[in-house]
């Protein structure tokens, strides 16, 4: 007689879309899983055949998905929603944005703000973030509390914080969370350096020496609008993203974010240096901050993924709407 292979969970689904092979569609297919992973992805007779679940999910009428992956976000803004619609990108955070930051940013502002985020993510099919924000202390235990899978960002900017008052306390805080999370396995870490025109050279000098000590990425918005062009070269003598060459930080460990102003060059050295591209549409639109060239990227062979950026400028975090 055949043993059945016990298992914790079958979902049968009219179509299975898999991780691997990329672009497959699998027709009547389904999914064993047991203690948290993928045991098998198979026909859904073979499944009855083999599995004895202990609970069962048909779904004969839908498409199983892998969760989605939002490559960029602040999700404790989504307590800012709807705040300052419909201005550029420097009013909205100057008179806007970061005076109410100021009044309201604490661990409880955190952490009741990802629980909002991790609450809309799941009902939108997202199981996965890539976090940038302050206090990574609270944003972790936040994600691990909830069982959400997150890179959070460890900040680096150079204004004070209620999280940090100087550039050295960034960093020893900085330090000092990651040692104390880094070998769990549901949250990892990235440097999260805000923008080229709010962390000075030195600190992205120490940012590419740490992200590489530690091989971990650095996640930073940059060519977010024509002005940040502009002001860099006013200010520095180069454009943003030649700056951060300068400084070391151009190569597969950046998540460059935004990349809406972007000459044939830069696409060319975001190819060859593997960076990868954030691409938020909705934000890009909201702030008018203009348009990422995604399939001039796409075509030079740049890695370019979909995030829906914080909750205040988009106003939520749809990444199907996204990705439409
Ligand atoms: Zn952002």
């Amino acid at each position: 007689m055949n043993v059945l292979e016990p298992c914790d969970l079958l979902i049968e689904a009219g179509h299975v879309v898999p991780v691997v092979p990329k672009g497959a569609v699998l027709a009547d297919h389904a999914v064993a899983v047991k203690d948290g992973r993928i045991l098998a992805v198979l026909p859904r007779a073979e499944a009855r055949a083999r599995f004895l679940p202990a609970e069962i999910v048909s779904r004969p009428e839908a498409a199983l998905i892998p969760g989605l992956v939002n490559i960029h976000t602040h999700n404790p803004m989504t307590l800012l929603r709807g705040v300052a619609d419909d201005l550029p990108l420097m009013p909205w955070l100057q008179e806007h944005i970061w005076p109410i930051e100021g009044a309201v940013m604490g661990p409880d502002y955190i952490a009741d703000g990802i629980e909002l985020a991790v609450a809309e993510m799941l009902r939108g099919g997202t199981t996965t973030c890539n976090e940038n924000y302050f206090f990574p202390d609270v944003q972790a235990q936040t994600y691990k509390r909830l069982g959400f899978r997150a890179t959070v960002g460890l900040p680096v900017i150079e204004f004070p914080s209620p999280w940090a008052k100087t550039t050295a306390e960034y960093f020893d805080k900085a330090l000092e969370v990651y040692d104390a999370w880094r070998t769990d396995p549901l949250i990892r870490f990235a440097f999260a350096p805000h923008a080229p025109y709010t962390v000075s050279d030195a600190s992205f000098e120490r940012i590419g020496m740490l992200s590489a000590q530690l091989d971990i990425p650095i996640h930073c918005h940059v060519h977010e609008t024509a002005q940040e062009i502009t002001d860099s070269q006013a200010q520095h003598g180069q454009r943003p993203l030649a700056r951060l060459d300068r400084l070391g930080i151009v190569d597969s460990r950046l998540i460059a974010v935004h990349m809406t102003q972007l000459t044939e060059g830069e696409i060319k050295l975001c190819a060859e240096r593997g960076v990868h591209i954030a691409h938020c549409p909705q934000s890009n639109l909201k702030l008018a901050s203009g348009f990422c060239p995604v399939e001039a990227l796409r075509t030079a062979g740049v890695n370019v993924a979909i995030g829906t950026d914080g909750c205040a400028s988009n106003n939520d975090l749809d990444m199907f709407e996204e990705t439409r």
